[in-house]
């Protein structure tokens, strides 16, 4: 991936490649929530991409991190944000780290988000970027998310970045009344993503888009 013989990137060629991407990969193909779009003209993708990756930080398409692991497509980033309907108060719960720059957009968009990861490695090189961001309102725990976060529970919103069989007992329990959960659910190489609401004791699902992440591995994944 090394590019020869290319200048590496200013912080104003990224500000210019990131507003093209939020116009042409998201605006364009149907995100609009304005919220979530100011989220991610905001968020400097390109720090949360491995040094010698960055200048396909805003490529229409998912990176790799390390560990196996990769960064979403901004478009389903912004999809399944915006799908979490999120208001600004609520308390939300990620599953799958990773990178850490779905947890950056969530955390400009409610008052706290807790995430969990398994890879330690990947969780501290996150945690490193939120600092130097000065997002002071994420917290990571490094385990098996697939049981949820249940001290801090119940949640508002819930995201999984991971793919499942369908969406881990635990996190239906933790998901607060009048909250949403959305997930990618199927099997190990194709997904759609199934979106959750509770009402009171009542849980409807529904299935949307087909996506392919990578596994969950845990007590209720994989
Ligand atoms: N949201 C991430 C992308 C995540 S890729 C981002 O914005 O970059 C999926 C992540 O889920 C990987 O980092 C993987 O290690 C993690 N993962 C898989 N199974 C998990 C589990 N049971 N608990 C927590 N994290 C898990």
């Amino acid at each position: 991936m090394l590019r020869r013989g290319k200048a590496r990137s200013s912080s104003t060629d990224y500000d210019k490649e990131r507003e093209h991407m939020v116009e042409s990969q998201l605006m364009r193909r149907g995100i609009k929530d304005r919220r979530v779009l100011d989220a991610m003209r905001q968020v400097p993708r390109h720090l949360f991409i491995p040094k010698d990756m960055r200048d396909l930080a805003y490529c229409d398409g998912p990176l790799p991190i390390g560990q196996g692991q990769t960064i979403s497509q901004p478009y389903i980033v912004a999809l399944m944000t915006e799908l979490l309907e999120l208001t600004g108060q609520e308390k939300v719960l990620e599953l799958g780290t990773g990178s850490g720059y779905q947890a950056a957009i969530l955390s400009r968009l409610v008052s706290q988000v807790y995430s969990v990861e398994r890879h330690a490695t990947l969780a501290e090189q996150a945690e490193k970027v939120f600092t130097q961001l000065g997002y002071d309102n994420i917290v990571i725990s490094v385990g098996d998310g697939t049981l949820g976060w249940p001290e801090h529970s119940p949640y508002e919103a819930i995201i999984v970045t991971a793919a499942a069989p369908d969406v881990p007992q635990p996190l239906m329990e933790q998901l607060a009344d009048g909250g949403r959960l959305v997930a990618p659910v199927g099997s190990r190489w194709s997904q759609v993503l199934a979106k959750v609401k509770r009402q009171g004791e009542t849980l409807t699902k529904e299935h949307l888009t087909a996506v392919a992440f990578v596994p969950l591995v845990g007590k209720y994944g994989w």
